[in-house]
């Protein structure tokens, strides 16, 4: 028996799978990319062909321009050179995707980045056996327990409701986190027309016609202050203190996201009402995905990746770090 996984090769900018000639989530534009899902970090343009899902190429195509894009539903199984290729929900976000290959008797699955959480806006990950699982660990330390997110999503409306002549402005990454929040906060019983900043605009489109409904969304720019008094505006993290948000009626600062579990980075946004949702799972998430999938190896891609080393190996795991580069986990 030689050394499991041979097959597959981690460089910095990307995993290859050598029988398939083809990259994972790969940093650098490569002939054939098997892409995980739609985040900056994972889907880049420049790529020949894209096998991805067929949400993930609709999300590429809005971002880089009209992909070459082989799309792949949930469950299918397409042949790649010698590796047998299908794609499995990863809940992270619309059109995410855990990879599956196998390869001369083994079974490879690359989770991309996964939650474990509900999430209105997409499938729900599916536990898949492997002999090598291939993790992130954004959140990969113990202290990192994410609350629930129905109760973050109640501490918004209350404050809403308290200070009815101020709005609430949320700093939420415009792929997924922001429709995600638009959509508990329907689920909330939110009826209100929800306000956003243009740059959210065309994703948000893009879900909707993806069939997410997102309810009443009106763009915030040019708008008298007195409209925005009591209601919900939403922004991309980088416009929460710039120029664009001084238009808006006294706002309380608020931010989606797993890093707001750390107060030093609240502070660093000027952020006064902190929501810790995150799409990343959490430590027990982690370590429970691994139990569920019990792989014979762990290989972990980026993130706190030593803690959660330790515990496979408490655990009877092999693991190991990949080192990749270019994954920021600002995606949360
Ligand atoms: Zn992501
Ligand atoms: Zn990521």
């Amino acid at each position: 028996m030689g050394r499991l996984g041979k097959w597959i090769e981690p460089f910095p900018d990307g995993i290859y799978v050598r029988p398939a000639d083809a990259w994972i989530d790969p940093s650098q534009p490569k002939p054939n990319a098997l892409i995980t899902h739609g985040h900056g970090d994972h889907a880049r343009g420049g790529h020949g062909r894209v096998f991805a899902t067929r949400e993930t190429l609709a999300i590429m195509d809005v971002r880089y321009g009209e992909q070459a894009g082989t799309p792949v539903g949930y469950g299918e199984t397409i042949r790649v050179g010698e590796v047998d290729v299908s794609f499995v929900p990863a809940g992270h976000v619309l059109g995410s995707a855990q990879i599956v290959l196998d390869h001369a008797g083994e079974r490879v699955v690359v989770s991309g980045d996964y939650k474990r959480r509900p999430d209105p806006t997409c499938a729900p990950f599916v536990v898949t056996p492997c002999d090598i699982f291939i993790t992130e660990a954004t959140f990969g330390l113990p202290v990192f327990i994410h609350p629930d997110t129905g109760s973050e999503v109640d501490r918004l409306l209350h404050r809403l409701h308290a200070e009815p002549d101020r709005c609430v402005l949320v700093g939420a990454y415009a792929l997924g986190k922001a429709q995600r929040l638009i959509t508990e906060l329907r689920g909330r019983g939110h009826g209100e027309p929800i306000y956003i900043h243009g740059a959210l605009e065309r994703l948000c489109r893009l879900y909707e016609e993806l069939d997410v409904p997102l309810g009443e969304l009106r763009l915030a720019t040019g708008l008298p202050k007195e409209e925005l008094k009591g209601r919900i505006v939403l922004c991309p993290p980088g416009a929460l203190n710039d120029r664009w948000s001084r238009r808006l009626p006294d706002p309380i600062t608020a931010m989606a996201s797993g890093w707001m579990r750390i107060r030093q980075r609240a502070r660093q946004r000027n952020v006064e009402l902190p929501l810790v949702i995150s799409d990343h799972a959490d430590w027990d998430e982690l370590t429970r995905t691994i139990r569920e999938v019990a792989p014979t190896e762990v290989w972990i891609t980026h993130g706190r990746e030593e803690a959660l080393k330790h515990w496979c190996m408490m655990h009877q795991i092999k693991a190991r770090e990949l080192n990749l580069v270019g994954y920021e986990d600002e995606d949360d």
